[in-house]
């Protein structure tokens, strides 16, 4: 009889080493601690470092290995590469000399959220699937809406006064664009019974770029897209006029006005399209209106400011990202619309192994059918923590500070006549230039100032192109910032023009 070889015991099979057991609870804490000390220590010393990096493209796959590691390695080895090799290479959007874009604000109250979020790791695609996480993020979605004054139209259809109304977090304005137009494109098609071909849509031309990437996916022919130019004499808010134009003469040669984009707070330079008029003419054409309030709409929930979104209640949606200026960090925008169903319409999916008493009975939202995906994150827990901890008074005051350190920097730039403002400022964005005969000449002295800043890795501010002109954006609310880092950037780019000029 041949002896049968003992079997390898797996438990063995490497050493002496315990079972895999990727969520014990001494590595949960073990990790978890020194990653918050990481990112307490990381706050501490981000005003240090460059704000932009110097590496070179690839420079990460050289220092980190193409391949990936067998075996495995103590959770030190992991955070010593972090601070060897990555932070080396981040582009500092939470140093408080960051004034590029927009800034991404952050706070305590939201990290803590979106670390508890991540553990939790829920994938509420139905009610059913994480009660608390749709109702936190319905519940906040409203609160926030009372912040903002949005008419009760796009609240949610919950409690006893049920509405029409809705609300999601999202991703980006891009998915909350791409949903909208969506549920428009489906209305237009049944209303009119064209085909998708003859279907425009509108924007001004200081509309994100994401706008028309966004109709393209949702299957828009690119000839029907209508940028309408602006002009400085409106600060580049799209006349309705213009656009009331647009859409008659589309209208005349048989295609169907379908949806119009307007902003409240453009990228470039913060431009306010004026929504009560731009909603009365696309009323005429049955045409649906999305408001793009990424940035701006926080600013709304301070009441000087919330003169911006007057005429709110005849548009058909509006979305603000919180990861742009309310202190809850990325991801997190919020999409209101006015008749949820006309959005659930369009996405909604049924499928059996989703089903549940709960979705059948009416009484809940499953917030799958308002976004692209089914699987979704707890996104709603990071912004009520931020609503919860903070309260409305502080949030106000945070944007209000923001707007005042803007404001002096707009103050200090008009009393150097070397400078000059190119469009106004309504929130915390301040567009200026060199003054400079010529305009190529112009843009070529700001590409350079900007350049020669940026180099020295104290400031970090990105450029625009408004009326044909280069002009510099520096945006300021990084949410370490405070006045004295307004001033040392000025210092800096009053010396580098000094420079420049020698
Ligand atoms: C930032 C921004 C966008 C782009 O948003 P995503 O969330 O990146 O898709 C769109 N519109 C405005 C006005 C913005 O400021």
């Amino acid at each position: 009889m041949g002896s049968i070889p003992a079997r390898s015991n797996p438990a063995t099979a490497f050493g002496e080493l315990p079972p895999f057991q990727p969520l014990n609870d001494d590595d949960i804490r073990s990790y978890l601690h020194k990653a918050v000390d990481f990112v307490s220590d990381y706050y501490k010393s981000v005003e240090s470092m460059p704000v932009l990096p110097s590496v070179k493209p690839g420079y990460l796959r050289d220092e980190l290995g193409a391949s990936p590691p067998v075996h495995p390695a103590p959770f030190d080895v992991a955070m010593k590469e972090l601070r060897a090799s990555v932070v080396p290479g981040i582009t500092h959007w939470a140093s408080p000399n960051f004034f590029a874009f927009f800034p991404a604000t952050n706070s305590a109250a939201a990290v803590a959220g979106d670390l508890i979020a991540s553990a939790m790791n829920t994938v509420g695609f139905t009610w059913q699937a994480a009660p608390a996480a749709t109702e936190m993020e319905v519940l906040v979605l409203d609160w926030l809406a009372q912040l903002l004054h949005l008419p009760r139209s796009f609240m949610n259809r919950t409690g006893a006064s049920r509405g029409t109304g809705g609300s999601v977090i999202l991703g980006t304005t891009s998915e909350a664009m791409l949903v909208t137009l969506a549920a428009a494109r489906d209305i237009a098609m049944r209303r009119s019974g064209a085909g998708i071909s003859s279907l425009a849509v509108y924007a001004s031309d200081q509309t994100h770029t994401t706008f028309f990437k966004a109709c393209r996916l949702a299957g828009f022919d690119p000839a029907n897209f209508r940028s309408i130019p602006t002009r400085p004499e409106t600060d580049y808010g799209v006349d309705p006029l213009k656009l009331l134009a647009a859409m008659q003469a589309d209208a005349m040669a048989g295609l169907v006005p379908t949806y119009v984009c307007a902003t409240v707070g453009t990228t470039s330079s913060n431009a306010v399209d004026p929504i009560g008029d731009v909603a009365k003419v696309a009323a005429m054409f049955n045409a649906w209106v999305h408001v793009d309030a990424a940035y701006a709409g926080s600013a709304c929930i301070c009441p000087e400011f919330r003169h911006h979104l007057n005429g709110i209640e005849r548009v058909d949606s509006i979305s603000m990202s919180p990861h742009k200026w309310l202190l809850t960090c990325l991801d997190c925008t919020c999409l209101y619309v006015r008749d949820a169903d006309r959005l659930s319409q369009s996405l909604e999916t049924d499928p059996e192994y989703l089903k549940n008493e709960a979705s059948v009975s009416g009484d809940v939202t499953d917030l799958k059918d308002m976004q692209v995906g089914v699987g979704r994150r707890f996104r709603g827990l990071k912004l009520w923590m931020v609503m919860r901890t903070y309260g409305t008074a502080n949030l106000q005051e945070h944007i209000r500070r923001d707007v005042a350190m803007a404001k002096m920097f707009e103050d200090l730039v008009h009393a150097d006549d070397r400078f000059e403002i190119i469009v106004p400022r309504n929130f915390a964005l301040v567009c200026f230039r060199i003054k400079a005969t010529g305009v190529q000449a112009a843009d070529e002295v700001n590409r350079l100032l900007m350049a020669n800043v940026n180099k020295t890795g104290k400031a970090y501010l990105t450029h625009t192109v408004v009326g044909g002109r280069l002009v510099l954006r520096f945006a300021v609310g990084s949410s370490l910032q405070e006045e004295r880092h307004i001033l040392s950037a000025w210092e800096l780019i009053r010396k580098t023009v000094s420079e420049m000029m020698k």
